[in-house]
């Protein structure tokens, strides 16, 4: 008598589900402009000031700080002040926005 045990073992190994290597959009650096989309606020004794920090890439143009009166000028790094609670709205304060050295903003005095 021929038995045949015909055993066949399969072993489902369909090896790890394939994974999509995406891209993930936004990765890549644009140093043309780089800014933080949210100015910080600082709360001070004359008011609520956004605080919106510009990287050196950014300056291009030489601004006058208030503080010291010196220029700013393109390629330094410094900050933009403006108030937050402008009379005449967010947009005419925007407007009336100051570039500030950085260290200047630090140790300005409030009247
Ligand atoms: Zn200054």
């Amino acid at each position: 008598m021929a038995r045949r045990s015909h055993s066949r073992k399969r072993s489902s190994n369909s090896g790890p589900a394939p994974s999509k290597w995406q891209k993930t959009p936004g990765g890549g650096r644009d140093i043309s402009r780089i800014l933080d989309p949210a100015p910080k606020v600082e709360h001070a004794a004359d008011g609520d000031w956004f605080v919106q920090y510009m990287p050196a890439v950014n300056a291009v143009k030489t601004y006058k700080c208030p503080e010291c009166s010196r220029n700013i000028p393109p390629g330094v790094a410094h900050l933009v002040v403006w108030q937050e609670d402008h009379l005449f709205g967010r947009e005419r304060a925007v407007e009336e926005r100051r570039h500030w050295h950085q260290h200047c903003w630090d140790t300005r005095r409030i009247f």
